[in-house]
């Protein structure tokens, strides 16, 4: 083996490893994959590894955009290969190393989690896993008014249920005496002051870009005194807020508050604290000494970011990598606890698994499967642009994932009796799936079938239907029930094709969810219920299964009280 041949194959190996690896291809690694290639030729790692070494400092060497050119040319395939190994459609994190990208999830505990959530989380656990990094899950749980002990294992449990794994887990809550350490520095600095106006005085001011007097009378010492007055009683009024800058054109930045008094029992420490920090202070504070390298929040929050930086530049702590990415709304549908609420304080829902609602609790009970949320969300990727998104793209996802691996059955909506004159006994076996090793059941068949009312009326005198995996039958009469004679057993092409059931059946009732809101408003009519027969052997199916009614769709079967209920997952 010539030295050349090895000089090439180190070079496209080297070109790979560098691009796909911040511009700096790794020795080890491009060396395992040569010795791996020429091993069929006889070439011994001895040859090899001197070869890779100078060839890794040349690669090393080239723009991150000629190593591209280069490897583009000498051997797409590498790049290809590499893409789909990963199953991965999040673009590079920017400053990002190997094994040091810290991401977390900041969900409040105040409700169930929703697709939306699952977005947030997929991206930030993703990218710590590319990045062999750390995922933190962070309950934000600084208001005490909407944290809830229930939602705290409610929203780790369908994290779980996700495929989410988080390498750590805390509360802010747990740090609260460091958040009052920091917040006296400012005072102390001078850039935090104790405002004791009313709320409306303070909005106004905003609003007009004002300064209140408490800016001047309680800064510095002043506000310390005041400062401890109120975290030793909650008698003491006042909200803690930063030195902003009252003029600036971004009204997040005019003085925004840090602290606020909120008397309410915490779920996790009780009556212990009632000064709570806000979002902008605990956010910025815990992604900062917790870690965090590339901290995600959505869009909306674009404007608060310089509020951000400025809390942790004045407070000497280290700044993340904040970015964002856009809310995920999905149309007719509620991706927001804030909306989510009302619905069921209202009763307009059942809970917060009504399997109307986008929360996970719902989806769940709807039939999609996590495989299929995660899919979706890696594939509407990480663009800042507001949009929304038509259900419809969860559902051929999520078809794609049910399609191969759930079993097939016979359910009759809204049945017509069928008699067959001459029907001959017979004991059908028919198989569960086109994939045959998930094998069959056996139906035994006499003279009385049911057929789907919809089939049944478009029916004449005289034509000829296929009993589904059975045989022929020809119409004789039409009405209220039909009437038919046994017409062969053979495939007739181009005839219909219509699935049955004996009068061995169960009745059962389907729930079809559709869109919760039309435009802003509830939509009254976004329930329907689908009356019909399955074949008996649905009845020994278990619970929480997903099967596919032929020419019906996929369907979720649960217990409701005593009864075997479906939802309608979809076509
Ligand atoms: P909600 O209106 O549902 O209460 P929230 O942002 O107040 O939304 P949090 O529990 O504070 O809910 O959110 C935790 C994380 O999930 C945040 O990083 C937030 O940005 C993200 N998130 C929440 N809703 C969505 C959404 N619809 N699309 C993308 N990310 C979301
Ligand atoms: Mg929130």
């Amino acid at each position: 083996m010539s030295t050349q041949k090895i000089q090439t194959e180190a070079r496209k190996f080297a070109l790979q490893n560098a691009i796909f690896f911040n511009g700096k291809a790794n020795e080890k690694a491009v060396a395992g994959k040569v010795i791996a290639a020429l091993k069929k030729d006889g070439v011994t790692p001895a040859e090899i590894i001197p070869v890779v070494a100078k060839v890794v400092t040349q690669v090393n060497s080239i723009s991150a955009h000629n190593q591209l050119t280069e490897l583009t040319s000498l051997a797409p395939e590498l790049l290809q290969r590499e893409k789909k190994a990963r199953d991965f459609s999040l673009p590079p994190l920017p400053f990002a190393e190997k094994g040091k990208v810290v991401t977390r999830f900041p969900p409040e505990p105040n409700g169930y989690l929703h697709i939306g959530h699952a977005k947030a989380a997929i991206i930030d656990y993703e990218y710590a896993r590319i990045y062999d990094g750390k995922f933190i899950l962070r309950f934000d749980d600084t208001n005490p008014e909407n944290a809830h002990l229930e939602f705290y294992d409610a929203q780790k449990e369908d994290l779980r249920w996700l495929g989410v794994e988080w390498d750590s887990e805390y509360h802010t809550s747990d740090h609260l005496e460091t958040h009052y350490k920091l917040a006296e520095q400012l005072i102390k600095q001078g850039d935090a002051y104790l405002c004791k106006c009313t709320s409306e005085a303070i909005k106004e001011g905003r609003f007009n870009a004002k300064t209140c007097s408490c800016r001047e009378d309680r800064t510095g010492e002043a506000a310390l005194d005041l400062w401890k007055d109120m975290l030793a009683s909650p008698e003491v009024s006042g909200i803690l807020r930063l030195h902003g800058e009252m003029g600036s054109d971004n009204t997040a930045m005019r003085d925004p508050t840090l602290f606020r008094v909120i008397e309410a029992e915490h779920p996790l420490t009780g009556d212990k604290y009632h000064v709570w920090p806000t979002y902008d202070f605990a956010g910025a504070v815990e992604d900062s000494i917790s870690g965090v390298t590339h901290p995600f929040r959505t869009k909306e929050y674009e404007l608060r970011d310089p509020v951000y930086f400025r809390i942790l530049s004045l407070l000497n702590l280290r700044a993340p990598h904040l970015m964002e990415f856009s809310r995920l709304s999905i149309e007719g549908m509620p991706v927001s606890k804030r909306k989510i609420k009302p619905l069921i304080e209202q009763g307009l829902v059942t809970g917060f698994d009504d399997v109307r609602l986008p929360t996970l609790r719902g989806l769940k009970r709807r039939g999609i499967v996590p495989e299929a949320i995660k899919q979706f969300v890696l594939q509407q990727g990480f663009s800042k642009v507001e949009s929304v998104v038509d259900f419809s793209l969860v559902e051929s996802v999520n078809r794609k994932f049910l399609d191969s691996r759930v079993k097939r059955y016979y359910f009759v909506p809204n049945p017509v009796q069928l008699s067959v004159d001459g029907a001959p006994k017979k004991t059908a076996k028919l198989s569960l799936h086109p994939d045959a090793t998930m094998g069959e059941r056996t139906i035994h068949t006499g003279s009385t079938f049911f057929v789907p009312k919809e089939d049944a009326q478009k029916m004449k005198a005289g034509d000829v239907f296929r009993l589904k995996g059975l045989y022929n039958v020809r119409i004789t009469k039409t009405g209220d029930t039909l009437t038919g004679t046994y017409a062969g057993d053979e495939l007739i092409p181009e005839t219909a094709k219509i699935q049955w059931t004996t009068d061995d059946h169960i009745p059962l009732k389907i729930i079809v969810p559709g869109l919760i809101f039309k435009g802003e408003t509830f939509n009254p009519d976004s329930l329907h219920e689908l009356q019909g027969y399955a074949e008996k052997a649905v009845s020994g199916i278990t619970v929480g299964e997903i099967v596919q009614f032929e020419r019906v769709g996929f369907v979720r079967l649960e217990k409701q009280k005593k009864d075997l209920v479906g939802i309608f997952t979809h076509k």
